[in-house]
């Protein structure tokens, strides 16, 4: 994480300045004053734990003070489209409070008089508590994303999806593992909630499709082109985020990258998740029917686990749907698992949507779901996500 060593007497920044970074005090005491008719006020000493210069941020403003460093500080800088993200995604009501909290006390620092009784400078808190730690560790994972992506550590894995009949291969789901240079090798569930918190996931999306279509071009070359393993054409499933389907001109973004590499859209999938498509419903609609014109499918993952309501379902133009695994790793044991299996296998056919089961680890549940009507599996008992280069070698196989 960027820490800035600020020795005594450094101004980090001045009553006037545009505000571009705020700052937490990882240690040491920065003093905050204001110049009213060329006398120096001293209003605050803010040390350790502490957050400096977040105004300006919130409401893109002016400094309204300046910040000069009065003992050896250690500061962690925190960037406006940090804040910026996580504001945009807060309630409207409470963006307003604090935007009137912010102008009050922008007045009231108008009105400090050089006459003004300060109260003494001390330094407020001397350990940072919990609150504190969890924000510093999520503000340092955004910044080792956001490097991570520079440098190109996030890789393509790819995981096969079989027809349960046959066995055959029908496509690949996209899953990002990331390189990390000191911790190894690093699955989803440590970086995507804070890629998604940040908007970063925006950018990921945007490296995944890339890389997941030069891949689809390697394996069908691998495979000989035209030759169809199951019934549809070799695809690439992709997992998208909501943050990704409200970024303007998403779907042309993707035709962009498909045209780039000359890969007709059908081999491309956009996963989305069911709670994401409940969220906004008509937004996410048209955005997907755009994309479906466009010829790519629309699959939605983790389908069972969101409470969609089935009449939205209907009106969105859905190609897979895909079965939370939580079902079918209980189906086995538990009879109720096994009738919601049923019926979204019933509710599939009656739309004529094919669907893919996740998470089959075990021959009993392959048989069972094959049973039962489902067209496709995806699981460990296939094959676990794999490189690219180790997915060429089990396409051929
Ligand atoms: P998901 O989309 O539901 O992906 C399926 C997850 O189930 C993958 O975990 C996969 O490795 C795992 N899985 C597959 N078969 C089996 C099995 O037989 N048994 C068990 N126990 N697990 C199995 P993974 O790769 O850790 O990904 C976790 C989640 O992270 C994904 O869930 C998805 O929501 C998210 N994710 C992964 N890659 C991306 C990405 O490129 N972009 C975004 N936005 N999210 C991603
Ligand atoms: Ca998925
Ligand atoms: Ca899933």
């Amino acid at each position: 994480l960027d820490c800035l060593f600020l020795p005594t007497g450094t101004v980090l920044f001045s009553e006037g300045d545009p505000g571009d970074h705020a700052y937490l005090i990882q240690s040491g005491a920065i003093d905050i004053l204001v110049e009213r008719e060329g006398q120096e006020i001293v209003l605050a000493r803010r040390g350790t734990g502490e957050i400096i210069g977040e105004m300006a941020l919130l409401d893109h403003g002016t400094r309204s003070a300046t910040a000069r460093v009065s003992a050896p500080t250690e500061v962690i800088a925190i960037t406006k489209r940090q804040l910026d993200q996580r504001i945009s995604e807060t309630d409207p009501v409470l963006r307003m409070c604090l935007g009137v909290v912010i102008e009050r006390y922008r007045e009231t620092l108008k009105m400090v008089r050089p006459d003004a009784v300060a109260p003494p400078p001390t330094t407020v808190r001397s350990l940072p508590g919990p609150a504190f730690d969890a924000a510093v560790a999520v503000l340092a994972l955004e910044r080792e994303i956001e490097r991570g992506l520079l440098r190109a550590e996030f890789e393509l894995f790819l995981q096969p999806i079989v027809a349960l009949r046959d066995r055959r291969l029908a496509g690949f789901e996209a899953l990002i593992r990331w390189n990390h240079p000191v911790r190894g090798l690093l699955a989803p569930a440590a970086f995507i909630p804070v890629a998604e918190s940040s908007g970063l996931v925006v950018q990921i999306t945007d490296r995944m499709l890339r890389e997941a279509v030069s891949a689809v071009r390697v394996l069908l070359a691998a495979r000989g082109a035209g030759e169809g393993c199951a019934d549809e054409p070799l695809f690439v499933s992709v997992n998208v985020s909501g943050h990704d389907l409200v970024q303007p001109g998403f779907a042309d973004g993707v035709m962009q990258i498909l045209a780039e590499a000359a890969l007709p859209p059908h081999h491309l999938k956009l996963e989305v998740t069911e709670s994401m498509l409940m969220k906004d419903p008509a937004r996410a609609g048209s955005i997907l029917d755009t994309c479906r014109r466009h010829g790519m499918g629309i699959a939605v993952d983790d389908f069972g686990t969101g409470y969609s309501s089935l009449s939205h379902l209907s009106t969105l133009p859905i190609t897979t749907l895909k079965i939370d695994r939580c079902f079918v790793q209980a189906m086995l044991g538990d009879p109720t698992s096994r009738k919601i299996v049923n019926t979204i296998r019933l509710l599939a056919r009656e739309l004529a949507i094919p669907i893919v089961a996740e998470g089959i680890e075990r021959e009993a549940e392959a048989a069972a779901l094959d049973a039962i009507g489902c067209e496709y599996g995806q699981g460990y008992l296939f094959g676990r996500p794999m490189p690219v280069t180790e997915a060429i070698v089990f396409l051929r196989a």
